[in-house]
């Protein structure tokens, strides 16, 4: 999988110039179909119809998937509402009042919780990795008080790193683009590789 801009006319020109690289191996990914058409709920309102790009590297023949990088893997909801909750439980609230303040389901809102505390540890190691290698410069981490407040942490360390490196960018788009997508997914899917 492959994490791209959410401009969907803008990767698909990059992706027919040659311009999009495979992950695991550095080729040349070529357009190789679309996904199932699917919604996606917007944190500012509405929903959004979109299509994930599939492609395929010349070299390894490996076929990827383009997954915008407002959105996660198998989720409904863009980034910046499940980034919003996610802060909000970070901050103290518990997921009743988050899923009411969002307009989303009660269910739908403990699921998010629910994941990212089972995969807290995994979320700390892999950001805290990103932090690392975007700022080389940075020191440990220190301990934040338990796993989620520590995988927020090393978060928002790899995004405020990120952020130096590149310029301004809305950070739970990064967290998207970092995770690979699978912010939530747990070990059913691996995070990719730090470079
Ligand atoms: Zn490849």
């Amino acid at each position: 999988m492959l994490i791209v801009a959410s401009d969907q006319e803008r990767v698909e020109v990059e992706l027919q110039a040659g311009r999009l690289a495979c992950p695991p191996c550095g080729g040349e990914l070529r357009p190789w179909g679309h996904g199932r058409w699917r919604v996606l709920r917007r944190r500012a309102g509405g929903q959004d119809h979109l299509r994930v790009r599939r492609a395929r590297c010349r070299a390894c023949l490996v076929t990827q998937t383009l997954l915008p990088e407002v959105s996660l893997l198998r989720r409904l909801d863009d980034i910046e509402t499940i980034g919003a909750a996610l802060e909000a439980n970070g901050a103290g609230r518990g997921h009743r009042r988050i899923a009411a303040q969002l307009g989303r389901p009660e269910d739908t809102v403990r699921g998010w919780l629910r994941a990212f505390r089972s995969g807290a540890e995994a979320i700390r190691a892999h950001f805290t990795r990103w932090a690392h290698a975007l700022d080389p410069l940075l020191g440990p981490i220190p301990p934040a008080g338990d796993a989620v407040a520590d995988a927020l942490s090393a978060i928002g360390e790899a995004t405020r790193a990120a952020v130096l490196r590149f310029g301004p960018r809305p950070p739970w788009r990064l967290v998207s683009r970092l995770s690979g997508g699978v912010l939530l997914c747990n070990a059913s899917r691996p995070f990719p590789a730090v470079p």
